[in-house]
C-alpha cells in the first residue's frame, strides 16, 4: 500500500496534538515523526497487568473482610464458541482468587428452570456477579433472562438499571458492560482520559458494544458518530474518525482507505475464517478490520486475537470485584 506522507502518531500521550501534517515544521520536529507501521495495542499484556492488580485486591479483601468475590456463569446448550468463552472466564476468575461456579444447563431447559436458577443466585450471599453466556437457545426469551439478574449482581451491565445509569453518565454507580469498558481503557492508554476535540466513529449499534461504548466516549468528551448497516457512505464517515471502533461481525470489512492516517483503531470483531496454510485448510480468527492494511495507516490498532477479547474477560473480573467490595 502506498504510504500517505508524514504524520504524527496520534497522541500516544494525553494532551499531545493529533494532526496530520504534510510539511514538517520546526514545532513538529520536536516530536517523533512516523512514516511507519501502527503501534499494536496489546490487550493481552494489559489484561495480564489488570488481572494481577485484581488478584492483589482480592487477597486484601479476603484478608481484611473475609469476602471472596463470587462469580456464577450460566451456560445453556453446547455452542462451541460459548464453551471456550466460559472456560476462559472460569480460568481467569480462579486465577484472580475468586469463588467461581459454573452452571451448565441443557439446550432444551425450560425458561422457568433458568429463572429459578437465577433467583437462587440472586439471593446467594457467596455470589457477587452472575452472567448468562449469550447467545441462549431461541425458545428462551433473552430479555426476560438478562433482566431477571438483579442489577447489583449484573456484572455484564445488561440490566436496564445499569444501562440507564451509564446512559445518564453515571459510570461509577453502574456496571459498565465488559467489552466497552475494556475498549475504553485501551483508548485511554493511547489518548488519555479527555477526548475533547476528537471524533469517534463506532461501526455497530448493538446494546452490548456499540451503544454503551458511545456513552463512554461521549462522557470522555469525544464527538461520537454511531454507524450501522443503513449508514450511507460508511467509508467516508469512518475516514473522519480519530478513534475508529469496529463492532460488526464481518471479517476484515474495514479497509485501510477507510482509516484516517494516525487514527486509533479498536477492532472488537471476532470472526472465524477459513485460510489455506501450506495447502491445508485451517480456521483463523480475524477481526472486522483488515489488519495488514490498517497497520499501514493507523497510529495504533488492537489486534485480533490478543486485543479486545482478553480485556473483556478481565473487565468482568473487575466488575465482580467491585460488586464484592460494595458488600
Ligand atoms: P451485533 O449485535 O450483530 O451487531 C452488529 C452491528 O453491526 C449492528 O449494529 C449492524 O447494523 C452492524 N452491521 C452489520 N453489517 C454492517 C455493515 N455491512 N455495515 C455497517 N454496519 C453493519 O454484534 P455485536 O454483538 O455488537 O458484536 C459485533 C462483533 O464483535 C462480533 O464479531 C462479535 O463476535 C464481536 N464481539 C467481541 C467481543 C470481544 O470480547 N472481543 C465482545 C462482544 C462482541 P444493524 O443494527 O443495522 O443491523
Amino acid at each position: 500500500m502506498e504510504r500517505r506522507g508524514y504524520y504524527l502518531r496520534p497522541a500516544t500521550h494525553a494532551g499531545h496534538e493529533r494532526h496530520l501534517i504534510n510539511n514538517v515544521s520546526i514545532c513538529y520536529l520536536q516530536r517523533i515523526i512516523y512514516m511507519s507501521q501502527a503501534k499494536i495495542i496489546d490487550g493481552k499484556a494489559k489484561a495480564a497487568e489488570l488481572s494481577a492488580e485484581i488478584s492483589a485486591t482480592t487477597a486484601e479483601l479476603v484478608e481484611s473482610r473475609n469476602i471472596k468475590p463470587g462469580l456464577a456463569v450460566v451456560i445453556i446448550g453446547e455452542d462451541p464458541a460459548s464453551q471456550v468463552y466460559v472456560r476462559n472466564k472460569k480460568r481467569t476468575a480462579e486465577a484472580c482468587g475468586f469463588h467461581s461456579v459454573q452452571h451448565t444447563l441443557a439446550e432444551d431447559v425450560s425458561q422457568a428452570d433458568v429463572l429459578a436458577l437465577i433467583d437462587d443466585l440472586n439471593t446467594d450471599p457467596a455470589i457477587h456477579g452472575i452472567l448468562v453466556q449469550l447467545p441462549i437457545p431461541a425458545h428462551l426469551d433473552e430479555l426476560t433472562v438478562t433482566q431477571s439478574i438483579i442489577p447489583e449482581k449484573d456484572v455484564d451491565g445488561f440490566h436496564f438499571q445499569n444501562i440507564g445509569m451509564l446512559t445518564a453518565g453515571n459510570t461509577t454507580g453502574a456496571f459498565v458492560p465488559c467489552t466497552p469498558a475494556g475498549c475504553m481503557l485501551m483508548i485511554e492508554d493511547q489518548l488519555g482520559k479527555d477526548l475533547s476535540g476528537l471524533n469517534a466513529v463506532i461501526i455497530g449499534r448493538s446494546n452490548i458494544v456499540g451503544k454503551p461504548i458511545a456513552s463512554l466516549l461521549l462522557k470522555a468528551n469525544a464527538t461520537v458518530t454511531i454507524c450501522h448497516s443503513r449508514t450511507k457512505d460508511l467509508p467516508q464517515v469512518a475516514r473522519n474518525a480519530d478513534i475508529l471502533l469496529a463492532a460488526v461481525g464481518r471479517p476484515q470489512m474495514v479497509k485501510g482507505d477507510w482509516i484516517k492516517p494516525g487514527a486509533v483503531v479498536i477492532d472488537v470483531g471476532i470472526n472465524r475464517i477459513e485460510v489455506e496454510v501450506a495447502g491445508e485448510k485451517k480456521m483463523r480468527l480475524v477481526g472486522d478490520v483488515d489488519f495488514a492494511e490498517a497497520m499501514e495507516v493507523a497510529g495504533a490498532i488492537s489486534p485480533v486475537p490478543g486485543g479486545v477479547g482478553p480485556m473483556t474477560i478481565v473487565m468482568l473480573m473487575a466488575n465482580t470485584l467491585q460488586s464484592a467490595q460494595r458488600n
